[in-house]
């Protein structure tokens, strides 16, 4: 199955590191314009020395100002990819108001900053167009140590599917994707390598293992291509099966 991108603008959140980043250089790859957004300039650098194409802005999302004065000279977005997120791992009862708020604003708040900007111009522009929210299988299974962040992705799904609602009628798809554990420094930090504690999860896992990284890129691509035209408001489990118990 072929999927081009030639002339699409694509606009990619959390691009610097990780499945944003390797989206961000598939889109390049499918022909795609591509603006990569994050926060950490020496990353941006290293992705624009990789693919020259991409334009880089640099900013930290969680700044709803900032983030809209970063967007504002960023022209036409066909493709929207809200794919930052912060994982602070905190035991139910340590979970703090400021952790709360950074998870909220970066996970959840930020998300609907930069596709409310993205959605006007498309609406303006009428030619509609497709948005991937990147969520997580712990926004519908609950992860320990993690209860912010399960509850931010649980937000970011019911947030997907009330904006495919009203963005529908402009043609404007939104969807997300709910992955497993992935290996970036995200699946790293939160402790996965451990192969005691990864074997909690890829046990309940019917295909025994972690999602790879193209793994999930491949499906944002498929969401993101005319070959999902009918596709509106889903979240999609990336996750060899583990809902399936
Ligand atoms: P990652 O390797 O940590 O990369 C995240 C990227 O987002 C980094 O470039 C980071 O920049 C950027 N970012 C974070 N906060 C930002 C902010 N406030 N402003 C701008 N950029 C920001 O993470 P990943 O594993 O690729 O995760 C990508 C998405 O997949 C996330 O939505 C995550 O929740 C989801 N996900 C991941 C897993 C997993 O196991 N890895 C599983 C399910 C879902 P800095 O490094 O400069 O902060």
């Amino acid at each position: 199955m072929e999927i081009s991108f030639k002339g699409k603008e694509a606009l990619v959140t959390g691009a610097g590191k990780g499945i944003g980043r390797a989206t961000a250089l598939a889109l390049a790859l499918c022909g795609a314009n591509v603006t990569a957004l994050s926060r950490t300039q020496a990353d941006l650098d290293s992705l624009v020395k990789e693919c020259p194409s991409i334009v880089p802005v640099c900013v930290d999302l969680a700044d709803w100002k900032a983030t809209e004065a970063a967007l504002k000279n960023v022209g036409p977005i066909d493709l929207l990819i809200n794919n930052a997120a912060c994982a602070i791992r905190q035991p139910f009862l340590e979970a703090t108001p400021d952790q709360f708020d950074q998870s909220f604003n970066v996970n959840v708040k930020a998300v609907l900053n930069v596709s409310q900007i993205v959605a006007r111009g498309m609406i303006a522009r009428g030619y509609g167009g497709s948005i991937v929210n990147v969520s997580s299988k712990a926004s519908q299974r609950a992860l320990k140590n993690h209860a912010v962040y399960c509850a931010t992705k649980a937000a970011l799904d019911m947030l997907t599917k009330a904006m495919a609602l009203e963005l529908g009628p402009h043609q404007i798809r939104v969807n997300s994707v709910n992955p497993t554990v992935v290996m970036t420094e995200m699946g790293r930090q939160g402790g996965w390598s451990d192969p005691e504690k990864a074997k909690t999860m890829t046990s309940r896992i019917p295909l025994g293992r972690f999602a790879e990284v193209d793994e999930v890129v491949n499906s944002i691509l498929f969401l993101l291509s005319d070959k999902s035209t009918m596709t509106n408001g889903v979240s999609l489990p990336l996750d060899g099966g583990f809902l399936a118990w």
